[in-house]
């Protein structure tokens, strides 16, 4: 019987059984920026949440109120996070501008309605070469110094550059390279740097047709703590699609080993945010 069964399901693609995962979810990439509050009061985005299954998040917010009034919500488990940005012009000059630094300062000083800030980020580098400027510098041994993770969307370089000044940092590489970095490269930083794991929203080719790539099913089996899902909801229409993005992530996670998928689903987060039990 067993036998029959797996000689019918060798002719399928792997994902037209494969079952999708279940279990809880954490969102390791979710902004409330200004332009989402309007349209999306914080139940409407509690009530995503729950449909898709997504126990925690990490939250940061342009500016950062957004954060401080999501994070007042009971329901998920919060992981605030501080944003470098007040407006969209300090994307582009955060990592020379002291003023950040001190904004920071002054946030983790003061905390948010779910406790302490746990992270800087997500913050952008559009250049590497900026990786070196001195609030980057800054922010980097801060994080180290006040046990911090840092959600950083940059390149493999600007990575290399980043945890290259404060060696030991966790930060989550959000997308795990925009610019898809090859997975050799992905693979070579994951082991140079034990405190980097990947956020995947976003990120090409990890399926094709809703089936996961071979190369990515073997990276994760390789490295099954070093990986996180996310929504990203940079512009208001994410979340109007938040539940579809998660059963995508459902759809290829319940074609990994069960144990690979929980720990990218959640394990990963709650160990790395100390989150209770889901
Ligand atoms: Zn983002």
């Amino acid at each position: 019987m067993l036998r029959r069964r797996a000689l019918l399901l060798a002719g399928l693609p792997v994902h037209a059984w494969a079952q999708a995962y279940a279990g809880p979810l954490f969102d390791a990439h979710l902004h409330y920026n200004d332009d989402a509050q309007a349209l999306h009061p914080p139940a409407d985005v509690l009530g995503r949440m729950a449909r898709a299954g997504v126990r925690g998040a990490l939250v940061n917010s342009r500016p950062n109120d957004g954060t401080l009034r999501l994070v007042s919500e009971p329901g998920p488990q919060w992981v605030p996070f501080i944003r470098l940005y007040r407006d969209r012009a300090d994307y582009t000059g955060w990592f020379a501008d002291d003023s950040i630094r001190l904004m920071v300062l002054e946030l983790l000083k003061r905390g948010s309605p779910a406790g302490p800030f746990r992270g800087l980020g997500e913050f952008h580098l559009y250049d590497s070469a900026n990786a070196d400027g001195p609030t980057a510098i800054a922010l980097m041994r801060l994080a180290r110094e006040r046990g911090l993770t840092v959600l950083a969307h940059v390149d493999d370089v600007a990575v290399d550059k980043l945890l290259g000044h404060a060696p030991g940092t966790s930060l989550i590489w959000a997308h795990t390279g925009i610019s898809g970095e090859p997975l050799p490269r992905v693979r070579e930083l994951l082991a140079k740097h034990q405190g980097l794991r990947g956020e995947l929203s976003y990120r090409a080719g990890i399926t094709f047709d809703g089936k996961l790539g071979d190369d990515w099913r073997a990276l994760m089996t390789q490295h099954p703590g070093r990986f996180l899902i996310g929504s990203d909801t940079w512009v208001p229409q994410r979340l109007q699609h938040y539940e579809g993005l998660f059963a995508e992530y459902r759809g290829w996670l319940g074609q990994l080993p069960s144990e690979v998928a929980q720990r990218i689903a959640w394990r990963n987060a709650a160990e790395l945010f100390a989150l209770q039990a889901a």
